[in-house]
């Protein structure tokens, strides 16, 4: 193990921060970074070559310059995935896990031993709970290992006992088995067309999930997970986990402002909508988004048109390239680019907080992923929840089913579009939404708690902190 006499309590604190190359996943590692910074410790931030190609070509070259030039000591670098620039990552996505289970770690080992080699070595090493190689390059470099969970608690319990499902025959068998899942820790029941979408396909042999296997045997030799949620919102989930290792929950991990002065890495170009929005009336605009990583198919994009037309309101649709899984190029139903520029906008990616902050907009057609759910939260916008991969399944249930701040876009698996406006109108509608409104009000001020003074978000960053104080200090 290398050793360095530098490593001292306090400010000489020196984080590592990897999140994988996933908009939903560097968000909320932006802000733990920034976070961090701003105590006074230095920071380096690692994408892979790939997301800074990416980022470089929609926002500025060097992202934390600002941050830097008001004292923050935030480093930047950047990594091989393994991969060329030109290899498409979303479209051969099975390889691509491959590489990131097989390839990448090599790739972050050899930083991580540069690192360590320098003046100001690391002490600490923050990687996303997806990653399968944290304890181990942890422990060969002596850093404080700490696993970064940017799902809800909900997910977390539900990946951290999958063995469990397994065992009562619910892993994979979602043709098979109907009957409600009961015996996870921290979870009173859940159905299994809720479970985490990698648990209900029937093929499990995938490279997804071998990373799951592999990261959730991981994750259990960290010294700290931190996770992006709150105490008060997911009590049953959280203090189960804090049962089996140190937990601390720092969230929501966003900017209290949602303005354009923010630090971000934006894998798209966004398109301004702000003069469009301008234009509209308080709640008339519903906007429409699927996130950065999750497909879906043109019969379902077709009936969800289908449904705006129908229902007559205005909108944004931000229909990222490629997020549509098939050749076609025009899958709009008759008719919808005739209304696209009279009352709606498509386009392939935009400030999401800032148009969901915009007075204009009422009601938020969502992938159901969890930084949009927490966005929506924050400026009060209910939700039609028309999940489609990973988490979103189970953040569903957590909005639907648990807070009532929203609905379904559809029940069952097939989409209609006269359901589509039927649910459009519901959530856009004055009266009909009264009841969301004042739900989504009430979660709100649970989250603003959280990070207000005495907040448990607040306090337990605090304990965080202090504790990775104390760990690198005996591991020193
Ligand atoms: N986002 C954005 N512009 C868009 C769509 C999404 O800035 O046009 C941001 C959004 O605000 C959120 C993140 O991308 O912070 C997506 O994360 P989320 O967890 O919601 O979903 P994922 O992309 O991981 O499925």
């Amino acid at each position: 193990m290398m050793q360095s006499p530098q490593r001292t309590m306090g400010k000489n604190l020196h984080f590592i921060i990897i999140p994988p190359p996933f908009q939903g996943h560097i968000n909320p590692s932006i802000q733990l970074t920034l976070k961090l910074a701003s105590k006074g410790f230095t920071i380096t931030f690692v994408n892979t070559h790939s997301t800074h190609d990416k980022i470089t070509k929609t926002c500025d070259d060097d992202v934390f310059a600002g941050a830097r030039e008001s004292g923050l000591d935030i480093r930047y670098r950047t990594i091989s995935d393994g991969f060329p620039l030109t290899f498409d990552r979303s479209l051969n996505r099975e390889q691509f896990l491959e590489g990131r289970l097989h390839v990448y770690p090599a790739h972050v080992d050899e930083l991580v031993g540069q690192l360590s080699g320098s003046d100001h070595p690391p002490t600490c090493l923050v990687v996303d709970t997806f990653s399968t190689w944290g304890s181990n390059i942890a422990w060969k470099y002596g850093l404080v290992y700490v696993s970064f969970w940017v799902q809800p608690a909900l997910a977390l319990t539900v990946y951290y006992h999958h063995e469990l499902l397994k065992k009562n025959g619910h892993y994979g068998c979602t043709d098979t088995r109907k009957d409600t899942i009961d015996y996870i820790p921290g979870v009173r029941f859940l159905e299994p067309t809720d479970l985490i979408s990698f648990f209900q396909e029937t093929d499990t042999s995938t490279a997804m999930h071998r990373l799951i296997q592999k990261a959730f045997a991981d994750v259990k030799n960290a010294d700290i997970i931190i996770c992006n949620t709150m105490e008060e919102l997911e009590p049953e989930a959280i203090s189960v986990l804090k049962e089996k290792q140190t937990v601390y929950t720092i969230g929501p991990l966003f900017p209290s402002q949602f303005t354009d002065q923010s630090v971000e890495m934006d894998l798209w170009p966004d398109s301004d909508c702000s003069r469009w929005l301008d234009s509209k009336p308080p709640g008339s605009v519903l906007y429409a988004s699927f996130g950065s990583y999750a497909h879906s198919n043109k019969e379902d994009i077709r009936a969800i048109a289908d449904g705006i037309m129908v229902s007559g309101v205005s909108f944004i649709w931000v229909l990222r390239p490629g997020v549509v899984n098939c050749e076609a190029v025009d899958y709009f139903p008759d008719g919808f680019h005739e209304i696209v520029g009279n009352i709606g906008l498509v386009v392939p990616w935009c400030k999401q907080k800032m148009v969901l902050s915009h007075s204009a907009v009422g009601g938020y057609l969502t992938h159901c992923g969890w930084n949009s759910i927490l966005e929506s939260i924050w400026v009060g916008v209910p939700l039609i929840c028309f999940p489609l991969l990973g988490d979103q399944t189970i953040n569903r249930k957590l909005v639907v089913d648990d807070w009532k701040i929203g609905i379904n876009l559809c029940e069952g698996k097939f989409v209609s579009g006269d359901q589509v406006a039927e649910r459009i109108k519901l959530v856009m509608n004055r009266e009909t939404s009264h009841v969301l409104k004042k739900n989504i009000e009430q979660v709100r001020k649970t989250l603003e708690n959280a990070v207000g003074s005495n907040g448990t978000s607040r306090v337990n960053f605090e304990n965080f902190v202090d504790d990775v104080q104390a760990r690198s200090f005996a591991k020193n």
